[in-house]
């Protein structure tokens, strides 16, 4: 009887033992696992922001844009990245949106607090008060990369087509007009219920602005030039998440 008990504790400490050593593996693997996914996105430091190359910048959005695709957001701890940005703010990039409703800027990059400054108007379109933002942005608090993102299924770029007239927004969706110009060679219907069509004028829309900038922006034109900053433009899929970049 004695032999039989002993014979069975036995059993158990090396099953115990094998599953234990079963589990380490498991979390051995976990780890190797997460080290080869992309950087988590944490509040920046003022060193931490200086490293960071224009082209870096640009690889993490897309990293970032993955995650939110894959339904794989960060799980975030809100209260301690208040505390860790209250002191200053380093954020790697500017991003240029619509207002639209359906464009949710940190989400789509999956950005935590401080990580982002977000400009938003209907259409992306530029004023004074934007460019001075976007200088503001980069030349004063550091960020690498301008982008500016139009999105698929616009109104400010729809209502533009229209040639819509109402109130402050004539004024507003003449900022467009130099992309519908730029899509007269389009080979569809110009109409703003063919999306294809829409999404030609949104594009053109986003690089014009690009120029725009590089034309009306002496700083972050000689930002550019010294390879401390780069301007690009994407477009925003409504349909599926995805950002495309137009470098
Ligand atoms: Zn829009």
């Amino acid at each position: 009887m004695k032999k039989t008990i002993s014979s069975i504790i036995v059993v158990i400490v090396i099953t115990s033992m094998l599953t234990s050593c079963k589990n380490k593996t498991t979390n051995k693997n976990e780890t190797a696992s997460d080290t080869s996914k992309t950087i988590r996105e944490k509040v920046l430091t003022a060193e931490e922001q200086k490293a960071l190359t224009p082209d870096m910048v640009i690889q993490r959005l897309k990293d970032g844009n993955k995650r939110f695709l894959d339904n794989n957001l960060t799980t975030r701890d809100h209260s301690s990245q208040i505390r860790d940005a209250v002191q200053g703010q380093f954020p790697k990039a500017v991003i240029l949106s619509c207002m639209d409703s359906r464009v949710p800027v940190e989400d789509i990059f999956d950005a935590v607090i401080g990580d982002l400054f977000v400009c938003r108007v209907a259409g992306n379109v530029l004023n004074e008060d934007m460019l001075a933002s976007l200088e503001y942005g980069c030349k004063v608090s550091g960020a690498k990369i301008i982008v500016v993102m139009g999105h698929g299924h616009c109104g400010a770029v729809e209502s533009a087509i229209k040639e819509v007239q109402l109130g402050n927004i004539t004024q507003l969706l003449a900022k467009v007009k130099p992309a519908i110009e730029e899509s007269k060679n389009f080979t569809g219907e110009k109409k703003y219920t063919n999306e294809d069509y829409v999404n030609e004028v949104v594009i053109n829309n986003a690089k014009i602005v690009v120029k725009e900038i590089m034309k009306k922006s002496p700083i972050l034109k000689e930002m550019v030039d010294k390879g401390e900053l780069k301007v690009v433009s994407a477009a925003y899929d409504l349909k599926n998440g995805e950002v495309t970049f137009f470098e």
